[in-house]
């Protein structure tokens, strides 16, 4: 088989770069990077200060949404800031995805928007993720939308509490199995 290079439009979120893409098996993998902030908060200590950067030489790739039928994955490079007061060291969240989790929040929403006439199981099978995964995604959505504090370019509003509510009621025989 011959390859041949063509170029391709792809949505990125705000903020992101995306520099190199490898082919892999079963999907794609996209390097992205992002805007650093200048200053950040300890977690710890909670004193501010100017971002002092630790790159980790480890790479981390979470599930994007699906390109040509295939799963698509933001690889990164794992970064940390060191607080320089009193020495703690935290990793620096992307602004593409929440904390703890493996996927952006952008396929959150295309898992929330399968939801809507589908069961939890039928989801998960056909986007190749674990049927806790999907119930985790809906979990943290409804918490989003009860703490009202919805970035609203993840278009959650598209998405009625009902709609929420349904898929979680559709999901919980498949959870108690
Ligand atoms: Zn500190």
């Amino acid at each position: 088989m011959t390859t041949t290079t063509i170029a391709i439009d792809m949505d990125i979120p705000a903020g992101v770069s995306v520099g190199e893409y490898e082919r892999i098996d079963g999907g794609h993998a996209f390097h992205v990077s992002w805007q650093l902030p200048d200053n950040l908060c300890c977690e710890t200590c909670q004193r501010e200060s100017r971002l002092q950067l630790v790159e980790k030489n480890k790479f981390l790739s979470i599930r994007d949404l699906d390109l040509w039928g295939k799963p698509s994955f933001f690889v990164y490079q794992e970064l940390y800031h060191r607080c320089p007061s009193c020495g703690h060291r935290q990793s620096l969240l992307p602004p593409f995805k929440r904390r703890d989790v493996k996927y952006t929040f952008r396929f959150e929403e295309q898992v929330l928007v399968s939801l809507i006439g589908s069961t939890a199981e039928d989801v998960a099978v056909r986007l190749g993720i674990a049927a806790e995964t999907v119930e985790r995604i809906v979990k943290n959505r409804i918490e989003d939308a009860k703490a009202k504090q919805i970035d609203p370019q993840r278009k959650i509003e598209r998405l009625g509490l009902d709609e929420i509510s349904r898929g979680i009621r559709d999901m919980r025989p498949f959870s108690q199995t």
